[in-house]
């Protein structure tokens, strides 16, 4: 007997026409001289690493980068041969041999990992493709300017050893106009730092910088390539990226080039009349104020849905918005759907994206607009099923 598989509580959807039209779009704003990489860190923004890849593949992308070992290990599994990944952070000095044989590059920010770098290529016989990040002002991690002559000569003296796929840094929130003039301080620095790779007769594959943001907000920081983050999900790194663009004329008011690729569905399970004067659920947060219809959705916080939507939050059922009434639950949210008097069990819920006119954005979940895309994003649960749909 074939193995029955259960159907899950609930949902994520990626469309496929969505990421193809975010990736034309965002190919075309950086042109044909910079290379698109898709950034999938963070299980590929809540995406889902192992659904997610194999879908930009599809849509004409060759190239990812991630965070750690452990997110390049699991990319590998789905990749197609062929399709290149960099680690921009973490790896063990005793992953390289394992990295060099998938043909992955990585990062180098200190002089540790530059030389064991040169040794785990000298052992298995192949050059490592290493990106040496520079410091230029987000202080975080990569080689300050007076390491620069330093890392120079160790690259010149281990070409055989080492593969220069890039030199690049990383800014300090292009997507924020408060950090202007320190954007431009770190374009300065890196021109210059670049220059002396030039001037020592090296030649990096490619220097790289922007992100999202920058991308679409500094044009002439698009390089060799641009790692793409949240714009290739269709979400603005923030709303001042978005209104800035319009106003340049990039963009119009109307219509955002970029579309939301997830939505995340589920659908009613129970439905219930609550008389005037009883509460819903769990406590006293809810007291029904007329004669109610409570819908039941298996999801709840366990899922991400976070607890600070009890009485807040909204969800979509047959076009219409029905607020969550009561407290959310571990796996159950109770929405009011007195205003829906087709809604039955076995509709569906959509709780992020679209559904007839109205929208569930992934920022209403949160009152602090700016960050919460990413940061909301991520906490989608891995254990939610990913379908791919047209
Ligand atoms: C996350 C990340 C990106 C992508 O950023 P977005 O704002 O999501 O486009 C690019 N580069 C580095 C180094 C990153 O860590």
């Amino acid at each position: 007997m074939a193995p029955h598989a259960v159907t899950a509580g609930s949902f994520i959807e990626l469309s496929t026409s969505a990421l193809k039209r975010n990736i034309i779009y965002l190919k075309k704003r950086i042109g044909p001289h910079s290379r698109f990489v898709s950034v999938i860190k963070g299980n590929a923004y809540g995406h889902g690493i192992e659904d997610y890849l194999p879908l930009a593949e599809r849509c004409g992308v060759r190239s990812f980068a991630v965070s750690d070992a452990a997110e390049a290990e699991r990319a590998c599994r789905v990749r197609q041969s062929g399709t290149e990944l960099m680690i921009m952070n973490m790896i063990d000095t005793a992953d390289l041999a394992w990295a060099l044989e998938q043909e992955i590059s990585w990062y180098v920010f200190d002089f540790d990992r530059l030389q064991a770098s040169v040794d785990a290529a000298r052992a298995a016989g192949k050059r490592a493709s290493i990106h040496i990040e520079l410091e230029t002002g987000f202080n975080r991690t990569g080689f300050v300017p007076d390491d620069l002559d330093r890392v120079i000569d160790i690259c010149r003296d281990n070409e055989q050893y080492l593969d220069l796929a890039g030199v690049c840094t990383h800014f300090a929130g292009a997507e924020s106009i408060a950090n202007y003039f320190r954007i431009q301080e770190q374009r300065t620095v890196f021109a210059r730092m670049s220059g002396q790779f030039k001037a020592a007769g090296l030649h990096p594959r490619a220097y790289h910088a922007a992100s999202s943001a920058a991308a679409l907000t500094y044009p002439e920081t698009t390089h060799d390539l641009v790692r793409f983050g949240i714009a290739q999900y269709g979400f603005w790194p923030s709303i001042e990226t978005r209104v800035q663009n319009m106003m340049n004329g990039e963009t119009r008011f109307f219509k955002d080039p970029l579309t939301q690729v997830l939505t995340w569905k589920s659908r009613v399970i129970a439905c219930q009349q609550v008389r005037t004067g009883e509460h819903v659920g769990y406590g006293t947060s809810y007291l029904a104020q007329q004669p109610t219809t409570v819908a039941v959705i298996p999801v709840g916080y366990y899922h991400g849905y976070s607890r600070n939507l009890s009485n807040l939050g909204h969800v979509l059922i047959r076009g219409h918005k029905a607020p969550v009434i009561g407290m959310v639950n571990m796996n159950i949210i109770t929405v009011d759907i007195t205003g829906i008097p087709a809604a039955a069990v076995g509709d569906e819920v959509v709780i992020i994206g679209k559904q007839g006119r109205h929208r569930i954005t992934v920022s209403s979940f949160s009152d602090l607009a700016n960050y919460v895309n990413y940061e909301m994003l991520i906490r989608l649960p891995y254990e939610i099923p990913r379908k791919i749909v047209p």
